[in-house]
């Protein structure tokens, strides 16, 4: 008979146990985590009540960094060890950063510009996978706190337009602190199962978020409770900010203020934004700044901002035409980022969707909860067949090929997780290395795309030219990182590279790279079909010359004048001529030499059957 337990008092029931795992919402101003506890997902709140964690974090000392509320109000008076907007910094090139106006009070350490840009703090130099373990340390250590138990994993959101190199970079700040990512998942995808959107049929869904400094707008498409990424546009320069200013603008002109010091602006600057804030449930805000009092009203707020809330409704609309929808596809419009609150924002979009917009769910606390709710089910606290995540490729990913041209291998919004394989073969006769170029993006020529890594498969036994079978296998990952393996069939022999590429793409790079392949669709095509001329022609010359050096006299005198009279045509017309032109020159030398070729093979089948019994040749 099997003993009875009985459980200490206060103690755990033996009931199977909740595994803990949380959604986290690492964002470039505010950072969240949510986790599910008892009635839903829930964003925990830090000892003092706090859910939104500035994403600030100060290093003056060699003690503990400071992170949070309290890095943030070391942000004016000690500037150079106060490190905001890290996720900026993330999977960029310190070139690219180093001189822009978020950025340029820091002193970087210019002997790592080539890893993330480094600054250099009283506390040592931090690069932005280190700011971002820290930020999430302080959540990790809140979430543990609140729930009172050791967590086992996290979702964490991303932008959808993060890069390989931006997404690796996330996952190696949770690796810093140990914490298991269950998934890195795009942001808009979160918000939308924040919304239990996930859990319809099917429907078209815009993810509008308007942040801090940032505003992204994403196109998904529910399938059987699949989401896809159809489009993603955006701009990285507008946000609350702008708001901020517009307003600081008009008070600095209303009260005559020409030239203001560092400390009154910043001043004003926080003036500003709680103007905006309590425009956003009242008419009219008293102001008080420098002995200056007047007021602004919401009627003027709209007039001041109307251009900042034109280029958010031009952004939907060019992301809607990018996913060759109409604005009446659109079945819901989720409403992401604290600057959806103003009521401005809602009008403008209910306006131009024709439908209200989705706002139940506190806009700073959307992409949390849809993490934490992803999060619970893939820790396994709910079937896996509640719903599955997709995401696609922003754009394609390719293989550099003779002439400078591009095979894509993943065609750009593919869903991944994918695995793609294609064969190549060697050029050159004996060749026994291959140089592999990984590139993405949409145009013909690798110059018109973004160089991802080269990496180089050596050791090919020689063969002749075309023999050597190379298969090249692209493997994107759930999180969308890639690997590239190469491999030598007949040896086995392989070579492989992560990529991790060494400058950032954001909305608006890959909106201009799509734009771009459309605008010179025509023209790309053209120099594609004149490329794939001039290497099969340039194959052709080569195989005639090195069969001319061994089998020379196979050919009589007339013959051999006619091809190489062929041959200087077509060389002469090489640069300048046209595909077709250089293809009909390269059949003709085909039709030339084309009884030489007969008498070649003749001769080295009757070569080979002499060497070997007939049994041999038949298998
Ligand atoms: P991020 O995604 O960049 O971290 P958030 O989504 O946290 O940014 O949004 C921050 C922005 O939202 C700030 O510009 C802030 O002023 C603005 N914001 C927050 N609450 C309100 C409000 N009630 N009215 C207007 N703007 C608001
Ligand atoms: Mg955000």
């Amino acid at each position: 008979m099997a003993l009875l337990q009985i459980s200490e008092p206060g103690g755990k029931s033996s009931a199977p146990a909740h595994r803990i795992a949380v959604g986290i919402d690492l964002g470039t101003t505010n950072s969240l985590v949510s986790a599910s506890c008892g009635s839903g997902v829930e964003v925990l709140p830090d000892e003092h009540g706090n859910y939104l964690l500035p994403s600030i974090v100060n290093y003056s000392s060699s003690t503990e960094p400071v992170v949070g509320i309290a890095a943030k109000e070391r942000l004016v008076d000690d500037p150079k060890n106060t490190i905001a907007s890290a996720k900026r910094l993330l999977g960029r090139a310190l070139s690219e950063v180093s001189n822009t106006p978020l950025f340029q009070h820091f002193d970087f350490d210019q002997e790592q510009a080539d890893a993330a840009p480094a600054i250099i703090t009283a506390a040592g130099v931090k690069n932005p996978i280190q700011v971002s373990a820290d930020i999430l340390k302080a959540l990790v250590d809140t979430a543990e706190s609140c729930l009172k138990a050791k967590l086992e994993g996290a979702v964490i959101t991303v932008p959808a337009y993060f890069n390989d190199a931006q997404r690796q970079q996330t996952k190696d700040a949770a690796k810093l602190i140990d914490l298991k990512v269950l998934r890195l998942l795009n942001e808009p995808t979160a918000a939308a199962v924040a919304y239990g959107l996930d859990s319809k049929d099917q429907g078209n869904v815009v993810v509008f978020d308007l942040g801090g400094g940032t505003f992204d707008v994403s196109l998904l498409s529910l399938q059987k409770g699949v989401f896809e990424v159809l489009a993603t546009g955006g701009d990285t320069a507008l946000g609350g900010d702008d708001f901020d200013h517009l307003i600081a603008d008009r008070i600095k002109q209303a009260a005559g203020i020409q030239e203001l010091n560092l400390m009154d602006n910043a001043k004003l600057l926080s003036h500003a934004n709680s103007i905006k804030h309590q425009l956003s449930d009242s008419d009219s805000v008293a102001v008080d700044f420098l002995g200056w009092s007047g007021s602004i009203s919401a009627d003027e707020f709209k007039q001041i901002t109307e251009d900042l809330i034109k280029r958010t409704i031009l952004t939907c609309r060019r992301v809607i035409r990018d996913a060759k929808l109409e604005v009446e596809d659109i079945d819901n419009i989720v409403m992401v980022g604290g600057s959806t609150r103003m009521p401005v924002v809602r009008e403008a979009v209910e306006e131009y969707f024709g439908k209200a917009p989705l706002t139940d769910i506190d806009p700073d606390k959307v992409v949390a909860i849809g993490a934490g709710i992803q999060a619970d089910v893939l820790i396994g606290n709910k079937s896996a067949d509640d719903f599955l995540l997709l995401d696609v490729t922003p754009l394609s990913l390719g293989i550099e090929t003779m002439g400078e041209l591009v095979e894509k291998i993943i065609p750009r919004n593919t869903t991944i997780p994918v695995a793609k394989a294609q064969e190549f073969t060697t050029f050159k006769d004996g060749q026994t290395a291959m140089s592999l170029h990984v590139v993405q993006g949409e145009r013909e020529l690798v110059s018109d795309c973004r160089s991802l890594a080269r990496f180089e498969l050596r050791d090919i036994p020689p063969m002749v030219a075309g023999a050597a079978k190379i298969r090249v296998t692209y493997q994107v990952d759930a999180d969308g990182l890639l690997s590239v393996m190469a491999e030598e069939l007949s040896t086995a022999k392989t070579a492989e590279i992560q990529v991790k590429p060494s400058y950032g793409l954001d909305a608006d790079a890959i909106e201009q790279m799509l734009q771009a392949s459309h605008d010179n669709a025509k023209a790309d095509m053209e120099v594609r079909a004149l490329r794939e001329a001039q290497i099969e022609a340039q194959q052709l010359i080569d195989a005639i010359s090195s069969a001319k050096a061994v089998d020379g006299n196979l050919l009589s005198g007339d013959e051999s004048l006619q091809i190489d009279a062929a041959i200087a045509q077509l060389q002469a017309l090489f640069e300048e001529g046209t595909s077709a032109q250089i293809h009909e020159l390269t059949e003709e030398i085909n039709r030339v030499s084309s009884g030489f070729a007969a008498r070649r093979m003749d001769l080295h089948i009757g070569e080979a059957l002499k060497g070997e019994t007939i049994d041999e040749v038949e298998q």
